[in-house]
């Protein structure tokens, strides 16, 4: 019992304590719109909440779950109302990644949520000093950000707006450029804000490469997905606190360029590490959650607060394990929890 996960201030980098059991939140909005199967809301993607398309899915099983649970078919996802649900998806899940090497980033302390590694071309490492990314080939699209963010981050740096290719991804990979974004009505949106890196020059220009961006309604990237990043600023420069983020688009609605894949859904999640007597950030089953999960539309509500979900939805939709460093019974306290603001 008792025992947090301790955060030391050297290097920025986590380190481990243990884990205390709690009990879950439930969340019954949705109750009456379930097959009596209240206690399943948690296994159940977030676009539940709002509204599921085939495209929200990467597989037909993910989608039949949906299907199954919720009475009526309220999303039209078996259009024939034959009973089964996005057909044209893929009849199996993607198979899980092989663990990767372990990662001396400060951005994967708490785990790297799809075991990433140079060698998969569709789950492409990308380490830099500033933030972690999975890459996408066939996707020309980012899978997921993760970053640390504190005052040490933090300075005077200007937004360096130099959006640009990628030099980094290898032979075989198209480089997306700004040309692909011209035209297309989606904005060139950040996964790792520019804001949360303006102690260097450097920093800063390196979240404007084009593998940090992702196409994004206006609407959104302007309403509350900024909304979020700067509430998440906020809570380091008015609270002291220290932020662990992970972030990430999924699904697809189209593409636009030469094939880059527009994303349907956007999701975030805010690790909130406060300090102990001592200090030290730690992570523990108090530890703040902000969770979110919105489409990734041109009709979304300005305020990200009506988006808030559980880690473990998240999951459920992306197919990654968040916080997989942490021990199991902290990520299921953690994860099972409603985002808390
Ligand atoms: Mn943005
Ligand atoms: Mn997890």
């Amino acid at each position: 019992m008792g025992g947090a996960w301790r955060v030391t201030g050297l290097t920025r980098r986590l380190s481990v304590g243990l884990a205390v059991g709690l009990g879950l939140a439930g969340c019954s909005a949705l109750e009456p719109w379930l097959n009596g199967k209240s206690a399943a809301l948690n296994a159940l993607p977030p676009c539940v909440d709002d509204d599921c398309n085939c495209g929200d899915f990467a597989s037909q099983p993910q989608a039949q779950t949906v299907l199954d649970a919720i009475a009526g078919d309220p999303y039209g996802l078996d259009r024939d109302g034959d009973g089964t649900a996005c057909t044209a998806l893929p009849a199996q899940a993607p198979t899980p990644y092989p663990p990767a090497p372990p990662s001396a980033s400060p951005h994967l302390v708490l785990g790297n949520p799809s075991e990433a590694a140079p060698e998969h071309p569709n789950n492409y490492l990308i380490e830099r000093d500033g933030y972690v990314l999975s890459y996408s080939r066939d996707r020309n699209l980012v899978n997921w950000a993760s970053w640390q963010v504190d005052a040490d981050w933090l300075g005077q740096v200007e937004r360096q707006d130099d959006f640009r290719a990628d030099g980094i991804l290898p032979a075989g990979f198209y480089q997306v450029t700004t040309s692909d974004y011209r035209g297309s009505g989606y904005d060139r949106g950040h996964l790792v804000p520019s804001g949360d890196r303006t102690r260097s020059r450097a920093q800063n220009s390196a979240t404007f490469l084009l593998t940090n961006i992702m196409p994004q309604t206006a609407e959104n990237n302007r309403g509350p997905w900024r909304e979020l990043e700067n509430y998440g600023r906020d809570l380091v420069y008015q609270f002291d606190r220290s932020l662990y983020v992970m972030a990430g688009p999924y699904g697809s609605q189209g593409t636009i360029g030469r094939e880059v894949t527009v994303p349907s859904r956007l999701w975030k999640v805010m690790v909130v590490l406060d300090r102990d007597e001592a200090g030290q950030f730690e992570v523990g089953p108090n530890t703040q959650i902000i969770a979110v999960d919105m489409p990734n539309s041109t009709t979304v509500d300005e305020d990200w607060r009506s988006y808030q979900t559980t880690i473990d939805r998240i999951e459920v939709a992306t197919g990654y394990d968040l916080l997989s460093a942490l021990p199991e019974d902290l990520q299921g306290v953690l994860e099972s929890r409603e985002s808390q603001e």
